[in-house]
Parts: structure tokens; sequence; C-alpha cells
């Protein structure tokens, strides 16, 4: 390309990456810059590559290690699992998508999402992903959805978190961050994972040869499904959920409720750590309460007021766990359960969301909070777990933890 666009292009990633300064490693730019610390794996190691598709035989049981994924595809477990789930179902065919753009769009969001955040990275996406996937097979579900919903369903739930910085509204906002005056200080995150992956849509051109109205479209229901993940919003749609539920009038064969499922399902996929077997599900909770730390200490740095949930000193992982379950996901997984009834996969979620609720309670006060810290890998708990979530996936269906 001539030296003026390579410049105007740099200048344009520069302005991006000042705009998260502190996260500016995630940059594009800068990660082009500084090489890649290999690990042991190649990226081409065919042994590893083998092993992954392997797992991908297996990707709709609920038990699927994703971290272990991870690794097997040298971190693009997102890219690899999404260009699977796309030729599974022949969206690429149907849309006539071009595999270059594809490939490049993917790769563009998988990307954007910051590797050094503990939780909110690409790996969290793929992870929202795969429980998507799993959801779009309920049998409730499945034989109603349109190529359109189900494609939908899994862009969005790849692209629900992109670019996001490992800290939530509220500092956002504290600290003036020019996107929460972009967005007036609503769904601030939301929407600028949404708006970002419509840039990348664009500059990929992955939907260039579709009819205006038609990516317009999809750009819009892109939106409303990111902007579903909103956990402010929570209540709203619980209740319009229950509503529906308690009225039975759920009509599938509407476009409009079929994106209202969705939405729940999304919103589902996007809370769904504590449904997974133990083994999986501690290692997310133990991530998610490091990104709140980390927020913690930068707001002790700056001499802000420390965000709930963000101390690390009074909030143990094992509090902030049984009350995310309690307030958040358990009331959205019973409401879930009526819908899909009967469902096998609801009944495993269930039972594993009791089991760590029960765990994660114990270990609240078995480790009071005047304890410098819990030590989470350390097996103190005598209580067998079923599978560990080790060797990704395996035995298949959902019934990988009865006894
Ligand atoms: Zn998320």
């Amino acid at each position: 390309p001539p030296q003026g666009e390579v410049e105007s292009c740099t200048r344009r990633k520069v302005k991006r990456l000042l705009s998260f300064q502190r996260y500016c490693h995630a940059s594009r730019l800068l990660r082009g810059l500084v090489p890649h610390t290999p690990g042991s794996l190649h990226l081409l190691d065919d042994d590893y590559l083998g092993q992954a598709g392997h797992m991908l035989s297996k990707v709709s049981a609920w038990n699927f290690d994703i971290f272990l994924f991870d690794r097997l595809t040298n971190g693009n477990s997102l890219v690899t699992l999404m260009c699977h789930l796309f030729n599974v179902y022949g969206l690429i065919h149907h849309f006539q998508l071009d595999m270059v753009k594809l490939h490049r769009f993917l790769g563009m969001v998988q990307e954007d999402y910051h590797s050094q955040n503990p939780y909110h990275n690409a790996v969290h996406a793929a992870d929202v992903t795969q429980a998507m996937y799993c959801y779009l097979k309920e049998p409730k579900l499945a034989g109603q959805l349109s190529p359109l919903d189900v494609f939908l369903g899994l862009m969005a739930a790849a692209a629900h978190d992109v670019d996001h910085p490992g800290v939530n509204q509220p500092f956002l906002i504290k600290t003036r961050h020019h996107l929460a005056s972009l967005y007036q200080n609503t769904s601030v995150l939301e929407s600028h994972h949404w708006r970002s992956t419509v840039g990348m849509l664009r500059e990929s051109g992955l939907l260039s040869h579709l009819p205006a109205d038609m990516s317009q479209d999809i750009e819009q229901q892109l939106g409303s499904l990111i902007l579903a993940t909103d956990i402010s919003r929570q209540n709203e749609f619980l209740l319009t959920f229950r509503e529906h539920l308690d009225n039975q009038d759920l009509d599938l064969q509407l476009a409009s409720h079929r994106h209202f499922i969705l939405q729940i399902a999304l919103k589902c996929a996007d809370v769904c750590n504590p449904c997974r077997v133990w083994e999986l599900s501690r290692q997310w909770s133990e991530r998610v309460c490091e990104e709140f730390y980390r927020q913690g200490d930068l707001e002790k740095k700056f001499d802000l007021e420390i965000s709930p949930l963000c101390n690390q000193q009074a909030d143990t992982v094992p509090a902030i766990q049984t009350g995310f379950i309690s307030y958040i996901v358990e009331p959205l997984f019973e409401e879930w359960q009526r819908f899909t009834e009967p469902s096998l996969l609801s009944q495993t979620m269930m039972g594993h969301l009791h089991k760590n609720k029960a765990r994660w309670s114990r270990l609240r006060f078995t480790h009071p909070t005047s304890e410098s810290q819990m030590q989470p890998h350390v097996e103190e708990d005598p209580e067998p777990e079923g599978g560990g979530g080790g060797g990704g996936g395996g035995g298949g269906g959902h019934e990988e933890d009865v006894p």
C-alpha cells in the first residue's frame, strides 16, 4: 500500500491505543511489534491441532474444556470454534460468505479481546459461544431457528465483550473515560462491544455482498443481542421472560419472539460459569475475581473509592460467587429450565449450579475473611467430583457427571 495509507492507518491505531492507555498491550499495533512468546506450542503442530480437532467432535458436550482447547489451538480457540460451527451449520454456504473475509473478521474480533484480562478475554468469548451453541441445540429451539437466527446467535456470542477494558462501567464513568460520555453513561461497555463489532464487520467486508437492508438488519439485531448482556438490565429481561412463561404465549414462529429467546440464551451463556463442572467453574470464578481485584487496586492507586466486589481484603472469591449465583445466575436459569423443559442439559446445569453454590458457601465459612487468602488450588474438600472437566468433553452428551 502507498506510504500515506500506511501512515494514516498507523495513526488511527495509535489513536485507538491511547484511548485505553492502561491496556495498550492489547492493541494490534503493539502485539505486532512485540513478538508473541511462543510457549511450548507451535501453531502448526499437527499433534496439538489433531487433538483440538478431536475435541471439536465433542463440542456440544457441556463439560467441554475451553481452556484446554485454547491451549491446543495456540490461543486461537475463538476463531477455530467459530469456523467449525459455521461449517457445522452450513452458514458459509447459506450466506455465501467469503472464507478470507470471514477469517479476517474473526481474527480481528479475537485480537481485539485483551489477552491480559484475567476474565474478559477471547477465551471467555469462546466459552460463551460454546454455551450458546449448546443452547441453540436445545430440542425446544433447534427446529424453530432460521439460519439467520443461528448466525446472529453465534456472532453475538463471539463478539459480545470485544475490546473489554477489564474494568466496569462505574469505573469508566468516575474516571471520565471518553466512552462513558460517548454513550451517555448507559450500557457504555455493551455499546462499545457492539459498535466495535459493526466496525470490524464493515472493515472486513464480510457482509458487503448482502443487500443493504439485510446487513443493516444484522447490525441492528447484533446490537440488540449484545446490549441484552448488560447485567443492569437483568430484571427487565427476567420479568418479561417470566411473564411469557406464565402466560405460555411464546410463539417461536414469530421472529420477534425468537429474537427475545436469543437474547435470553446469550444472557444465560454469558453467566453460565457456575453451571459448569466444578473444575472449570472454579477457574472462571478465580479469573473474574482477579479482574475485580485489579480494578480495586487501580482505584486504590488513584485514590478513588473501591468499587463493590473489588476489595481483595474484604470480598473473598466464595462470598462473591455465592452472591452472584443467588442473585443473578439461579433466578435466570430457573426460568431457562422452565422454558427448555424437558431438557437434559438444563438438568445437568442446575445440578452443577446447586453443587457449586453449596461448595462456595462451605468455602466461605471455612475461610473467614480475616485470613489472608483462600488457597483454591489446594484440594481441601474431600467431595469427589466426577470427570473433573479434564480431557475436554469426553463422554459426549450431558450426563458426564452422573455418579
Ligand atoms: Zn461476557
